[in-house]
């Protein structure tokens, strides 16, 4: 079964919570062996650690802030040693600091560049080289490594208030295709996914001041679950996604068909 990821290795970042805890519990389920990284206190990690073990599968908690240099390669190093060489990367830690542009401070840019384009980066450039040092694993998967990104609909979408994370979306958009471009000779996948609007916590407030408003420009009229990604991540990593190089594959109930031009028919 192509979809199963038997044998393999993952690591995912932010993964203690939303998107990255269903990715990693759904990597899990389809049979790899999960990194679950965090930046903080390990109880929510150790949580996502505890679900999948209770479900009969592997995972370790890895500390590490993903916009450091050094941590990140610490991190790597952690889930090597407890889980052997990684197969699959997903690089999905993110924050939003949100202000109108005159209020928008130079600190409000450089955190959430840090964690959502360096930190894309950073986790990125590590994976490559670990997948180098592994070589091939022709026995697990066709590819010598997956890594994914989870980027947004606002990598394409503008987003007003948010130039920050929508400017972190764009360059996660080209940083993507341009290493996919690079490695793909060696095997390796480089791909991502775009989730429209998802129930998280990054987006908890804006959900509960404003789900009217959001539900407008979804035309498939509900909010997102984590596992929605989940699910497609794990396929995206899997051999049953094997020829898709250097893609976002959008997961966003249709916000990207710009429902507002749809009008009233
Ligand atoms: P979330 O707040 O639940 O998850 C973000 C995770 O990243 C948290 O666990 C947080 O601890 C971790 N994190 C933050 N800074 C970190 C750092 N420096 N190092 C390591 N970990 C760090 O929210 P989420 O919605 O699950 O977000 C995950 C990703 O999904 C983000 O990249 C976000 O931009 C993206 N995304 C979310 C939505 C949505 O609607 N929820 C839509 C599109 C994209």
């Amino acid at each position: 079964d192509p979809t199963r990821l038997g044998g393999q290795a993952a690591l995912v970042t932010g993964a203690s919570s939303g998107i990255g805890r269903a990715s990693a519990i759904a990597f899990a389920a389809a049979g790899a062996a999960v990194a679950v990284n965090y930046r903080g206190s390990p109880d929510e990690a150790d949580a996502v650690v505890a679900e999948i073990e209770k479900a009969g599968g592997r995972a370790v908690a890895v500390q590490g802030d993903v916009s450091k240099e050094d941590e990140v390669a610490a991190m790597f190093d952690e889930a090597e040693k407890a889980l052997g060489p990684l197969d699959i990367v997903m690089s999905n830690a993110g924050i939003q600091k949100d202000a109108r542009i005159g209020e928008m401070s130079l600190d409000h840019w450089n955190a959430v560049i840090a964690v959502n384009l360096t930190g894309g980066f950073l986790v990125g450039r590590e994976a490559i080289k670990r997948f180098r040092a592994k070589g091939r694993r022709p026995d697990v998967s066709r590819a010598l490594g997956k890594l994914v990104f989870d980027s947004s609909v606002h990598q394409i979408i503008p987003w007003a208030f948010h130039v920050n994370y929508a400017a972190a979306k764009g360059g996660i958009h080209m940083l993507m295709q341009s290493l996919a471009q690079e490695v793909a000779e060696e095997g390796i996948r480089v791909n991502a996914v775009a989730p429209g609007a998802i129930a998280t916590a990054i987006n908890a407030e804006e959900r509960k001041d404003n789900e009217a408003e959001m539900l407008k420009l979804i035309p498939y009229g509900r909010i997102g679950d984590p596992q929605d990604i989940g699910r497609v991540v794990s396929w995206l990593v899997s051999d049953a996604a094997d020829y898709i190089v250097g893609q976002t594959i959008f997961a966003d109930g249709g916000m990207t068909l710009y429902p507002g031009f749809r009008g009233n028919g």
